[in-house]
């Protein structure tokens, strides 16, 4: 079959081969036929082999865990799907074993393995994995859209921590998720939506999602134009998905008093705040990571086979499978959303 395998420990040295199908599945996993991939940032820090692709992933590894595929061969004990079922995964593999996972907080199980990172991936013909992160979905749901089902709860999850209807809301970071965030925030009927970013792309991307304002932290005051806005008030919830501190700091400024924080975003190291800034403001603030098991995941079903969410402006790439590194290369650059790649039909 083909994978795109990353081959040595450096930048680069990703290949699109020819490698051995998976053996057949143990009695609690299944074989997939992989229909459509995205590519997710840490896809492409491990293609650029950032710190933390080097002190976790050994090579060779089949990368890819953002996908939706068929089931095409099961365990004899499996009972969660069935031959023929079109799935996504949740790309966290929990150990089930553990005080977290055994009090039902999979989402943040001690021993994690991550698809495509601890484990061969799905960006390949066919991809082996455990029942336990199967996830079946409604065959009427676009296979672009179910692709990014796992971002997208990144995004539904973030925004879970407040009931949203009629609360403005403040995103900072317009990433794919950061726009998924956009349509999910949109759809749970808050208001207003003011969205952060400095990359033109996104700035029109956050527009045509529907943020009801978009301000440019490059160039306007963060905080002054959210109490403009709002007022003087503040917003009610902040999705800080930007992992800048900047963003975070002034975005806890533009919060109201006993409003909430929801952070996704990830810091490149030790960050400097004030903490009186949560504490004086009776802010409660949320760490998120990954998605719920499978709350999140149900919830994201629910949205896309009723069609609350319209991800267009979100996925706004289709690639073919060869043309991987293209995909690579403007994920980078940042200009464009979500980026599919077909692997097969
Ligand atoms: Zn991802
Ligand atoms: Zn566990």
């Amino acid at each position: 079959m083909r994978a795109l395998v990353k081959k040595e420990p450096r930048s680069g040295a990703i290949v699109l081969e020819e490698v051995p199908e998976p053996a057949d599945p143990g009695p609690r996993e299944v074989i997939i036929k992989v229909k459509r991939v995205s590519i997710c940032g840490s896809d492409v820090h491990i293609y650029e082999w950032n710190k933390w692709a080097a002190s976790r992933i050994e090579t060779p590894r089949i990368i890819g865990h953002e996908f939706t595929g068929e089931v095409v061969k099961i365990g004899s004990d499996v009972r969660l799907v069935k031959e023929g079922d079109i799935v996504v995964a949740e790309s966290h593999i929990p150990c089930m074993t553990c005080y977290q996972c055994r009090i039902g907080k999979m989402h943040v199980c001690r021993n994690t393995k991550i698809i495509g990172v601890d484990t061969d991936g799905a960006f390949a013909d066919y991809v082996k994995l455990p029942e336990v992160v199967l996830w079946k979905i409604d065959p009427s749901i676009p296979a672009e859209y179910a692709s990014v089902m796992e971002p997208l709860g990144n995004a539904i999850h973030t925004a879970s921590v407040a009931n949203l209807s009629g609360k403005s809301v403040l995103i900072t970071g317009v990433g794919p998720i950061g726009a998924m965030a956009i349509a999910v925030t949109k759809a749970s009927g808050s208001a207003p939506i003011i969205a952060a970013e400095i990359k033109p792309y996104r700035i029109e991307m956050a527009k045509k999602i529907g943020a009801d304002y978009v301000i440019n932290p490059a160039e306007q005051d963060l905080v002054q134009e959210v109490m403009k806005i709002t007022d003087g008030n503040g917003v009610d919830v902040l999705l800080e998905m930007s992992g800048n501190p900047k963003a975070l700091v002034d975005g806890m400024k533009a919060v109201t008093n006993g409003g909430k924080v929801s952070v996704l975003g990830v810091y490149d190291g030790n960050i400097e705040f004030d903490m009186n800034l949560a504490v004086f403001k009776a802010l409660t603030v949320y760490g998120i990571t990954g998605r719920e098991m499978f709350k999140t995941w149900h919830i994201a079903t629910q949205m896309l086979k009723y069609k609350q969410l319209d991800l267009s402006s979100v996925v706004t790439h289709v690639l073919d499978f060869e043309e991987w590194e293209e995909g690579m290369k403007m994920m980078q650059n940042g200009n464009c959303g979500k980026i599919v790649l077909k692997v097969n039909d």
